[in-house]
């Protein structure tokens, strides 16, 4: 829904360069067509529009100010939060013959002075900066007189205080219209929500600009959510299938992080940790390993993250549950950047809600605060505990209507029984009740199902006449109950009284049988022989090809090593893809595989070929 740009805006035609974008698409990034709405927004700032994008992870952010910068006369200023992005940035784009450099504070004095000579000579294309450094008057010198072709503030949400990413240095970027007056301006994130998109708007000044956006929706990432039964073996059964693939595994402690990652050594899944209690170094050293290496498990806090562009993430578990929507979406969104079958996989129970409820209400953020934050946690246990797709409940949560039965999600691959819960839930509810709501679920799970414990005995509980009442289900059905029942809002955790059930207004109702509870039957943990052999990724691949990927993906880390580059910027997973399943003869067909522009064709093309011919 682009809204149509004042003329003003718009530079006249002899200042544009006499570059097709396409052709530009085609001859650097070796890519056959623009995805989505890319083209839309390519041509608009070419034009010279302000605009903002607002695409999900993996959609393409990038070719979006990339392309216009090639096609304008002048430097483009590419603002972004974090050193290593840009270092990431500029690395990828120089393997693709671009000339771009990056200016930060982690340069040394002689690197900075040969990027100002460098720029002094009126050769680069793109300059990455970070917020802080382009409002500084230094900053204007070191461009000099050079023409500025496009601003592009990346990671933009960064502006909102309503995110969790928020900088405050991104504020100052409100005196860019004055500083560089005329310049086309575009914002780009993939945070979607109405309050991060307004802000934007406002605080960066872009009232001129076109809004382009396009569903969240992230159709290759499978999501799969389960209880945590026993936690160690339902995660090496899901790394199992991922042998090989690189992914990330989210814990909600730092402790935890340590504990697992060296569980996995042990089991000899190749693990390094990342959290904020780690020494510089070593997070660095860590980080830099996963962008590096193949088949390596990051295990971290949600610390580690914003930042990392690797395209090839094959999965992102969560060992336990996020603290909302947002956050799972966001860091389940790393996974599959470049496109291919990625997966999602979350476990949780009580202990880790609870654990987030006192995170919560124990945090110093002010009480109206509290309550949004704890509405966001609910939202995301109700896409747990939901009988139906997850995808379409979680595009709903965005506010996007997805029909549901997306086929890619645990509930519509096998859809999970409910049954009608409403006499376990006044038995619950009355546990808690008759027990002054005074105890937590452990206890009140013994009082319901008739264990004598000395607690039990000690408050004379076994006197209660809910005590065994619940004998026909197990423990862990009466866990998925009071879960259920927490989603639904009937109770709720208080942590003053150390994480007792308390009943909510609503619990009445239940009481007096007004509502008819249907809750979902939580599936068994099984290990199937099947599921081991599965990787999402390459289970398009017959076993041939597969193979042919693998030595090529061998020989892309050879090449990577030698070079000093991350291996996805020498090619990305679905360029190697395309050649094992299209097995190009020559030059000309290897021109045509997505993912090789001319640089790299010239660069790498005869060593695939011959690799090719090796194996055929
Ligand atoms: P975002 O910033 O939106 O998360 P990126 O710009 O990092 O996404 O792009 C994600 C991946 O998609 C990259 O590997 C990129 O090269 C690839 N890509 C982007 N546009 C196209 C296109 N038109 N055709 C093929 N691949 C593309
Ligand atoms: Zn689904």
């Amino acid at each position: 829904m682009p809204v149509s740009n004042s003329l003003k805006d718009f530079k006249s035609p002899a200042t544009i360069r006499e570059r097709d974008p396409r052709h530009v698409l085609q001859e650097v990034y070796g890519y056959p067509a623009f995805r989505g709405r890319q083209e839309e927004v390519v041509r608009h700032v070419v034009r010279g529009g302000d605009a903002l994008v607002l695409f999900p992870t993996g959609a393409g952010k990038s070719i979006c100010y990339q392309i216009p910068a090639l096609c304008r006369d002048g430097l483009a200023i590419v603002i972004s939060p974090l050193i290593s992005l840009m270092r990431d940035q500029v690395a990828a784009l120089r393997a693709l013959g671009v000339d771009a450099v990056a200016i930060n504070s982690a340069m040394t004095p002689d690197e900075m002075r040969s990027t100002r000579q460098d720029l002094g000579n009126g050769k680069i294309k793109l300059l990455y900066v970070t917020p802080e450094r382009v409002v500084t008057e230094g900053f204007r010198s070191t461009i000099g007189w050079q023409k500025v072709s496009l601003i592009a503030i990346d990671e933009a949400h960064c502006v909102s205080s309503w995110g969790h990413d928020f900088r405050p240095e991104y504020r100052g970027l409100a005196s860019l219209p004055e500083m560089f007056p005329g310049v086309p301006r575009l914002a780009l994130t993939a945070t979607a929500d109405e309050h991060t998109r307004e802000d934007i708007l406002r605080v960066l000044r872009l009232d001129q600009a076109s809004v382009f956006i396009t569903s969240f929706d992230r159709p290759n990432i499978s999501y799969t959510i389960a209880e945590r039964e026993k936690p160690k073996q339902q995660l090496l059964d899901f790394l199992k299938r991922h042998e090989g693939d690189s992914g990330i595994v989210y814990c909600l402690s730092r402790r935890k992080v340590d504990e697992t990652a060296e569980m996995l050594n042990d089991e000899g899944i190749r693990a390094l940790p990342y959290h904020a209690g780690m020494a510089p170094e070593e997070k660095n050293s860590n980080q830099d390993a996963f962008l590096n290496e193949e088949g390596l498990c990051l295990v971290a806090t949600v610390a580690f993250g914003m930042g990392v562009d690797k395209p090839n993430v094959r999965y992102v578990a969560h060992t336990d549950i996020p603290g909302s929507v947002e956050a799972y979406y966001q860091e389940t969104g790393r996974a599959g950047r470049d496109g291919l079958p990625s997966a999602a996989f979350m476990m949780y129970g009580m202990a880790d809600v609870v654990q987030r409820r006192r995170m919560i209400d124990e945090g110093n953020s002010p009480d109206e605060i509290k309550r949004v934050e704890r509405s966001k946690l609910n939202a995301l246990l109700a896409i747990c505990e939901t009988a139906g797709c997850r995808r379409s409940a979680l595009l709903g949560h965005f506010g996007e209507k997805h029909p549901g039965k997306c086929g890619n999600c645990d509930t519509c691959r096998e859809p999970v029984d409910s049954w009608n819960a409403t006499d376990a839930a006044i038995v619950a509810l009355a546990a808690a009740y008759r027990t002054s709501e005074r105890f937590g679920t452990g206890h009140l799970i013994d009082v319901i199902t008739g264990k004598p414990s000395d607690r039990v005995k000690r408050f004379r509980h076994d006197e209660l006449k809910v005590f065994g009442q619940g004998r026909g289900h197990s423990p862990g059905t009466w866990q998925s109950v009071f879960r259920q029942l927490l989603s639904l809002g009937y109770i709720y955790v208080d942590h003053d009284a150390f994480g007792a059930i308390k009943l909510e207004a609503d619990a009445a109702a239940v009481f007096k049988r007004d509502r008819t509870l249907m809750f979902r039957r939580d599936r068994p943990h099984r290990t199937s022989k099947a599921a081991r052999l599965r990787n999402p990724a390459r289970d398009g691949l017959d076993p041939a090809a597969h193979e042919t990927f693998e030595r090529l993906r061998k020989l892309r880390l050879e090449i990577a090593r030698e070079a000093g580059l991350a291996p996805y910027m020498v090619f990305n997973d679905a360029t190697l893809v395309a050649m094992a399943t299209t097995i190009p003869r020559d030059m000309s067909e290897m021109a045509s595989i997505p993912g090789l522009g001319t640089v790299k064709l010239q660069k790498y093309g005869e060593q695939f070929l011959e690799a090719l011919r090796d194996i055929f």
